[in-house]
């Protein structure tokens, strides 16, 4: 749970909430009120209605501030900011990634990898529809890696963020800014610091 948005008639709201019924931690929550024209069953209808609006609205301006803080980063020059599968996937797990972007729909997948002659373990990008083809080992150049776990890759960002310490940002690819992001590749990274190669 994100926040709670309070809604109804008047002062009602207010009064509600100053009751002091509320335990404190769900007062912290709440994020927002909502004037609603009608109470019960149709009050709540509105209140749903508005509410979605006002998230909606929320949303749209953090992808915004988002995409746009990307866009200027990246065209400051300083390195700062990288796009693409593999520049992002080389910054995060450099530790350099701060801020990982990525749209919802972002079609790939992520395999763990390990060689059954040797025990040497990678995790492989497949984007799209990839197939697997079972290469060498980079370790011991036999032909025993094997596919121990397939997942997507939001599930595997998920994953990284907590071992390295990432943000996720998912942005909805229905939105605006969403498309921009998608045609700039749908994934990226602002970095900690420069990455030289
Ligand atoms: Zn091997």
């Amino acid at each position: 749970m994100k926040g709670i948005i309070i809604g109804g008639p008047g002062y009602t709201k207010r009064d509600f909430v100053n009751s002091g019924h509320l335990d404190y931690r769900v007062e912290q929550s709440i994020i927002d009120y909502v004037d609603t024209n009608y109470s019960g069953e149709d009050g709540i209808r509105e209140l749903v209605d508005k509410a979605e609006k006002l998230l909606e609205d929320a949303r749209y301006v953090k992808e915004k501030q988002i995409v746009d803080g990307f866009i200027e980063e990246a065209a400051r020059g300083m390195g700062l900011a990288t796009y693409g599968l593999k520049e992002t996937m080389g910054a995060i797990r450099s530790g350099a990634a701060d801020i990982v972007i990525i749209v919802d729909d972002f079609e790939a997948n992520v395999s763990r990898e390990r060689c059954k002659t040797c025990s040497f373990t990678d995790d492989r990008l497949i984007k799209g529809e990839e197939d697997e083809r079972s290469q060498a080992c980079p370790s011991c150049g036999k032909s025993t890696l094997e596919t121990e776990t397939k997942i997507p890759i939001l599930e595997y960002l998920d994953k990284m963020s907590e071992l390295y310490g990432v943000k996720v940002e998912v942005i909805s690819s229905r939105t605006e800014y969403g498309k921009i992001f998608k045609q700039l590749g749908g994934i990226g990274a602002l970095l900690r610091y420069k990455l030289t190669y």
